[in-house]
């Protein structure tokens, strides 16, 4: 099969496009011949390599992805050759008892599509039955890549873990990115007044069609937690703050946030280390929760709405897979507003 994949870890230029055989299905898998995937940040992680990480090269990149099942496995009953599916690109044992209990995100065996096992960007993929999804008629395929990772991963942070109720206030850092626009929607869908930062008037203007109801713009006016916290709020703070920016944001999100808040981190693209002053935390008896991915029954509740037309996928751009070197680029330098996608 023709694949997008990496030899050695390195930059972007380690990405090969070839041929590589087509996966082997165990018993309780489904293969897919991918029709569009997603990228995601983890695509350029991966890429890079971290310490303790020993992947068996070559290794198949890509988190997302939607196509048709070719072929299914011998323990397979719900899904069939043919069906139009999507994927949670969440894996786990399904073992274990946080699997048997439904926390498959909490499961020692976690990892996510295309990080431990080959991913979407390639012409076939293959993933455990339970991870697959059928797609109604009407659906199409490219939005279907789109969604999982950043949707799943925003419905578990405001839901699960924030509990985010209607009229509260909810700031989402940076509302490009694709958990960020999916954050934003979901915030929205829930009832709450969303605030969201970016850094152009396009961006703005996007954030506010997506459902934000106050955006700043974080290059303009450096000062902009003051602005929310006296203009926007009126001196009573922010209840949910969703901060994947890490250590240049931690300390002003953790002051900005209203005394019994909750600021939810999802990631810390700018550096995870950062000194915390406790009394913000005691005093204002605020809570830290991280979130990662989410469970099979919070990917069935975010899908369902997808479907359902409540929530829509933002794409940005599609590149051909050939393409996929300028695709992660286009995405590194944070030019996108919404999802960037592969043609396979
Ligand atoms: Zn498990």
């Amino acid at each position: 099969m023709k694949a997008a994949f990496i030899e050695e870890h390195g930059n972007l230029k380690q990405l090969k496009i070839g041929q590589l055989p087509t996966p082997k299905l165990k018993s309780n898998e489904v293969l897919i011949e991918t029709k569009f995937s997603a990228l995601n940040h983890i695509d350029i992680f991966i890429i890079k390599g971290w310490p303790g990480l020993s992947l068996p090269l070559p290794h198949v990149i890509g988190s997302d992805g939607s196509g048709i099942i070719k072929e299914i496995g011998t323990e397979v009953t719900q899904l069939n050759v043919g069906d139009k599916v999507t994927v949670n690109p969440g894996l786990s044992c399904g073992k274990c008892i946080f699997c048997l209990s439904g926390k498959q995100n909490f499961c020692k065996e976690f990892s996510i599509l295309g990080e431990h096992q080959w991913g979407t960007f390639a012409e076939y993929f293959k993933v455990p039955e339970i991870n697959a999804i059928k797609i109604p008629d009407n659906y199409q395929l490219d939005d279907a890549a789109a969604v999982p990772l950043t949707f799943l991963t925003a419905w578990r942070m405001l839901t699960t873990q924030a509990e985010l109720k209607e009229e509260e206030f909810i700031f989402i850092h940076g509302a490009g990115g694709g958990v960020s626009s999916a954050t934003i929607q979901i915030a929205k869908y829930l009832g709450a007044n969303v605030i969201t930062s970016t850094s152009t008037k396009e961006k703005m203007k996007k954030a506010l069609e997506l459902g934000a109801d106050y955006v700043v713009n974080y290059v303009e006016d450096p000062e902009y937690n003051k602005y929310i916290y006296t203009e926007i709020t009126k001196k009573q703070g922010v209840d949910v703050i969703i901060d994947s920016v890490g250590k240049a944001t931690f300390h002003s999100s953790l002051r900005l946030l209203k005394p019994g808040g909750r600021l939810v981190i999802p990631g810390a693209t700018t550096g995870p280390i950062s000194e915390i002053d406790l009394r913000q935390i005691f005093w204002k008896q605020v809570k830290i929760i991280g979130s990662t991915m989410s469970n099979q029954k919070e990917f069935q509740e975010v899908m369902n709405l997808i479907f359902l037309g409540k929530l829509k996928p933002i794409i940005d751009r599609i590149f051909p897979l050939e393409n996929i070197i300028e695709a992660e680029q286009y995405l590194s330098e944070h030019e996108q507003f919404g999802k960037v996608i592969l043609k396979i």
